[in-house]
């Protein structure tokens, strides 16, 4: 491993889907470590110290989530989860409990190294959790100054009601990373609201008819159907 190389703990239990990845990871200049196992797995993370964990959530030791949480005592490493289509609720867990995003099964490598360097990318641009420093962000034709409280599109001022601006806020300040339904209510309503995302769905609606071109076809405030939304910024 030379200097500058970046090394990925993979754990994942399929031998196939864990050698698809791991050429993959390799092809774009990863060290690669492979475990089979979450034991193995968070061994070879206290040992490796590698830059990045892509971890499977269905192993034959114990549960992903678990070994999120357990991760999560003592590293704020970059955690990359593997899952399939039936475990939408395990998906919301892994979130909740730390993971930095997800991908689901099957996935092409092209949107594998994607995500990678997106999650690699907001760790060494924010380091770690927190706002970007710029107080103003764009996307689209979107303008959003934080220090003036201000979103615009070209000259036209966009008027948000506080819930709607503090939804935008959080969404901009996780830029490409996707917020848990629970996650939202929590930062922007309050610990109280974490089971009610029915707020949280009317006030996207109204957010996204002033913020899209076309709401009922999004562009930047996407859905991730069963889980939360993601700003898209491209
Ligand atoms: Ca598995």
């Amino acid at each position: 491993m030379t200097e500058t190389q970046q090394g990925v703990v993979l754990i994942e239990d399929e031998a196939m889907i864990r050698h698809y990845v791991a050429m993959a990871l390799s092809a774009s200049g990863f060290k690669v470590w492979e475990s089979g196992t979450a034991a193995q797995g968070l061994l070879e993370t206290v040992s490796r110290r590698p830059d990045l964990v892509v971890l499977d959530l269905g192993l034959p030791d114990r549960d992903g989530v678990d070994v999120i949480r357990e991760l999560r005592n003592w590293s704020d490493i970059p955690i990359l989860v593997l899952s399939v289509r039936t475990e939408e609720v395990q998906k919301v867990e892994a979130l909740d409990a730390g993971a930095d995003d997800y991908l689901t099964k099957p996935f092409g490598v092209p949107e594998l190294q994607a995500r990678i360097r997106a999650v690699l990318r907001r760790r060494t641009q924010h380091g770690g959790e927190g706002m970007p420093e710029e107080g103003v962000f764009e996307f689209g034709e979107i303008r959003v100054d934080r220090i003036h409280r201000r979103v615009t599109r070209g000259s036209e001022i966009i008027h948000l009601t506080p819930i709607e601006y503090q939804i935008l806020t959080l969404l901009v300040a996780n830029v490409g990373r996707v917020l848990t339904h629970r996650y939202i209510l929590q930062k922007v309503w309050g610990p109280e609201y974490v089971e009610r995302p029915h707020y949280l769905r009317v006030f996207m609606a109204g957010l996204r008819r002033k913020i899209e071109k076309n709401s009922s076809n999004p562009r930047h405030l996407m859905t991730e159907t069963g889980i939360g939304y993601r700003l898209v910024r491209e």
